[in-house]
């Protein structure tokens, strides 16, 4: 990107050289109010990448009021004009797809190809919910009175608080972003600390397109900074939260106590069933790509590999085999690249010892790789585990890493009951030849989404997404869903009187 390519004063390269990253507020760019910023790590080799605006309440204050002050006329737009201008977003995305591979390649560390796939998972997105705008359907219903008829319709709620975790960058922005303007409200979007170059993208090119200053604007920083006060401001209406259980507790609390509506995605210990009439090769790729790709960063990523007794060894040693081949690094031909910051490898880590001191036994990997050509990034060797219990904390906390542990079991029955004796409950696939088993285990696993015969994750656009128990609070997100969660229904109610016609 070339210096000044932006104009003056929007931030995007610093005197040093290095990018400075600044908030987004009624459609101009700007320091944090205390002039504080802090380094974003590059989690490929553990160099300073930018440095990023360090909010406070001020900063949230000030975007909140910008929103609040854009929202009336954006909301008096036809929900058309506003997909119109939200489709715009979505072709301009794709016309700096280039520009946004980069930005989220650096930031995560992963590889251009996973960049790529979420740069277009955020554009069909885009695409999609801006032809809600031309189905934004309401419903009529009957009535017992007489001459009264009785129309519902959706409406916005006004500021959206829209606070996100780091790991698939862009397409956390647009699954909140777009539903959240194309029901007519103005947003304030805290991005992860760990990705604020995509959160950057985005806006630049929301205001290249023309949205309206004040529709969207962005403050970085640190979650008990700048993410907190958007919480608990009373001219916040909705707070849309994707990240992790422990957080989404607080935030959940917190605006539970002045009454805000607050949608939750939280995390999942997912688990994948290998059944003794599955098809081994299909299901050890399955595992491997659910397990280890993106490098275990999903919410829908399966860390409780659950295996039939029959063709445990088997599927056990084909599974250590495959994932020994496999590549770390970030370019085109790896296969597992690095965790976002030292913090998570340390998590994983301790986790792994942890699990081995109660008698689990590592398979594979199990630690920090240390040669010379990963010593400086933040990677973590792909783990397998076994002989761990299932009440073991590696079994019931969510890692969010390159690990998972193998259970061995004796039939449906004990396959199903593991699955379910779990605090998460967002993700689920079972490998087997059977319908009977298919079928009933869809049935009664306790998850938002359950696969036969794939991985554990793999959502789409016009596809709702969410999850039971602790892996959020019966929304989901994405798909017409979405729209529930950005709006609120409005009860119309006409009476005539044929007298008058
Ligand atoms: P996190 O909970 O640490 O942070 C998420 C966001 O919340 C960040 O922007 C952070 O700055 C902010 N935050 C932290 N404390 C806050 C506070 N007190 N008030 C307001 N905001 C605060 O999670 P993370 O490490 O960024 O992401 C990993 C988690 O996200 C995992 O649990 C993962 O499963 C979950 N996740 C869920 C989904 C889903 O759709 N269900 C998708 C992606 C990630």
């Amino acid at each position: 990107m070339a210096v000044g390519a932006h104009g003056e004063g929007d931030g995007v390269l610093g005197r040093s050289g290095m990018k400075d990253i600044r908030n987004y507020i009624n459609g101009k760019w700007c320091k944090a109010v205390g002039g504080e910023t802090f380094a974003k790590i590059n989690p490929h080799n553990g160099e300073a990448l930018c440095r990023v605006a360090r909010s406070g309440e001020k900063d949230a204050e000030s975007a909140i009021a910008a929103a609040k002050a854009a929202q009336p006329a954006w909301s008096d737009q036809t929900v058309v004009a506003r997909g119109d201008l939200l489709r715009a977003v979505a072709l301009r995305i794709r016309e700096r797809r280039v520009d946004l591979i980069a930005a989220v390649a650096e930031e995560m560390g992963k590889a251009p190809k996973l960049a790529a796939g979420e740069a277009d998972a955020a554009i069909e997105m885009g695409m999609f919910i801006a032809g809600e705008g031309r189905r934004y359907y309401g419903r009529t219903t009957t009535a017992s009175m007489a001459h009264r008829s009785v129309t519902v319709v959706r409406q916005p709620l006004g500021v959206a608080g829209l606070i996100i975790s780091f790991n698939t960058p862009f397409p956390n922005i647009a699954w909140k972003v777009f539903p959240a303007l194309l029901c007519g409200n103005a947003a304030v979007l805290k991005p992860s600390e760990e990705t604020p170059l995509s959160a950057r993208l985005f806006c630049e090119i929301c205001h290249e397109i023309g949205i309206p200053p004040g529709v969207i604007n962005v403050v970085h920083g640190f979650g008990k900074e700048v993410g907190a006060p958007m919480v608990e401001s009373p001219d916040v209406a909705l707070i849309s939260f994707t990240g992790s259980a422990e957080t989404g507790r607080w935030i959940q609390e917190t605006a539970g106590r002045r009454l805000a509506k607050v949608c939750m995605e939280l995390g999942g210990k997912n688990a994948l069933v290998v059944c003794d009439d599955a098809d081994m090769d299909n299901a050890v790729n399955w595992t491997i790509q659910a397990a280890f790709s993106n490098a275990g960063q999903r919410c829908a990523a399966a860390s409780r590999i659950v295996v039939f007794d029959a063709v445990y060894e088997r599927f056990r040693n084909a599974l250590v085999a495959a994932t020994q081949k496999l590549k770390i690094g970030s370019t085109d031909d790896s296969d597992c690249g690095p965790v976002i910051n030292e913090a998570a490898i340390k998590r994983l880590t301790s986790a792994v010892q942890d699990a081995v001191g109660r008698g689990g036994k590592v398979l594979c990997g199990g630690d920090r790789l240390r040669d010379e050509e990963h010593a400086g990034g933040f990677y973590m060797a792909p783990t397998l585990m076994e002989g761990v219990a299932a009440d073991a904390p590696i079994s019931r906390n969510e890692l969010f890493g390159p690990v998972a542990v193998l259970y061995r079991v004796s039939d449906f029955a004990a396959a199903l009951a593991l699955v379910n004796d779990c605090p998460y409950g967002l993700t689920a696939s079972i490998h087997t030849a059977s319908l009977h088993r298919a079928m009933r285990f869809a049935d009664k696993v306790q998850a938002g989404v359950v696969v036969v015969n794939g991985g554990t994750h793999g959502s789409e656009p016009h596809m709702g997404f969410g999850g039971v128990k602790n892996s959020g609070t019966g929304w989901r997100e994405a798909g017409v869903e979405a729209l529930d969660v950005y709006s609120d229904w409005k009860y119309i109610n006409l009476i005539i009187d044929p007298g008058k016609v």
